[in-house]
């Protein structure tokens, strides 16, 4: 990409980043966020100013020295109000619950995941120390987030900020949020031109998960009662449209998360998710939405007649809270 238009979106991206991934494991259909996180303005832009950093790639020895020195440099400045700190490679996680659950949840969630989302997907880890702060609840989070970045955020729930190198978490609102909002900085590393529609797919999808031979498996959630009424009403865009939304247009789809998420479910469940993310990064130059690789990986099917298949099986599923 041309360095000057990669400049001048950077601000964008880290701001569509920042505001727009943020959804529990499950949360009761009241308590959803309309579409506080979508950007809908160009407004929005001004909450982030300052590109990501561009830093070298770390050494596997300069990795482990940096982590434990910031570690370290973390204790020391917030050990006193009563926060933990754990490296768990490539992040730091760090938190305000008791020293035992931080480290239950940087053995259990975060490492679990990055370990699992490594075998399945990713082979680089991101360039730079990230920390994931784990705020006990909504006053400590929002009380951080002012403090520490100097940042309101727009979602309850947690994001990522490529700009401050931090996952933020609200953790009293699941692990699920958690485990959505690693996968992001992941794919920053490994596919940088990822577009929006599968990059929140494959996070969304494991907003719900599980371990299965091994291998993460998303489970449905709660975002599939918005895409059943969708279907019903005959509003679904077909992924031809969806995949090839502007990422500023996928974060103003009504229900963009949870019709990606619902593609990357029915790929995992017929065995091709892996391989279709293996071909969409392999092919992304000549098939920047992915909309060629789907069709490939699926075998060049009509794709009216494919997408009447899935709507079917997709009304199909279930979930139950
Ligand atoms: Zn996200």
């Amino acid at each position: 990409m041309n360095e000057l238009i990669k400049k001048a979106i950077a601000p964008l991206c880290a701001a569509l980043l920042a505001t727009a991934c943020a959804r529990p494991a499950q949360v009761p259909e009241t308590e959803r966020p309309a579409s506080a996180e979508a950007v809908t303005d160009e407004t929005d832009v001004d909450v982030v100013t300052d590109a990501p950093n561009e830093v070298e790639p770390l050494s596997d020895e300069d990795r482990a020295r940096a982590l434990a020195a910031r570690a370290d440099a973390l204790e020391a400045k917030h050990g006193d109000d009563g926060f933990t700190f754990v490296v768990e490679p490539p992040f730091i996680v760090g938190g305000d619950e008791s020293a035992a659950t931080v480290r239950r949840r940087s053995r259990g969630t975060v490492g679990w995941a990055i370990q699992m989302l490594k075998e399945s997907y990713f082979e680089r880890d991101p360039d730079d120390v990230i920390v994931v702060w784990l705020f006990k609840d909504k006053t400590s989070y929002r009380r951080h987030c002012q403090e520490f970045w100097n940042e309101t955020p727009r979602t309850p729930y947690g994001y990522y900020s490529p700009r401050d190198r931090v996952l933020v978490m609200n953790i009293a609102s699941g692990d699920g949020t958690l485990v959505h909002e690693i996968v992001h900085p992941f794919m920053e590393a490994n596919f940088e031109a990822c577009p929006a529609w599968f990059n929140e797919g494959l996070a969304s999808l494991y907003e719900q998960c599980t371990e299965e031979d091994g291998r993460i498996y998303g489970l449905t959630n709660w975002r599939l009662a918005g895409l059943k009424k969708q279907i019903k009403d005959g509003t679904l865009p077909s992924f031809a449209e969806l995949t090839s939304l502007s990422d500023a247009a996928f974060y103003r789809q009504p229900d963009g998360y949870g019709q990606a998420r619902c593609l990357c479910f029915d790929l995992q469940e017929q065995g091709l998710l892996r391989d279709y993310y293996r071909r969409f990064v392999a092919d992304h130059e000549q098939d920047p939405t992915g909309y060629a690789s789907l069709r490939a990986i699926l075998g060049e099917p009509d794709m009216a007649d494919w997408e009447v298949g899935w709507r079917r099986r997709t009304m199909a599923r279930r979930f139950t809270e």
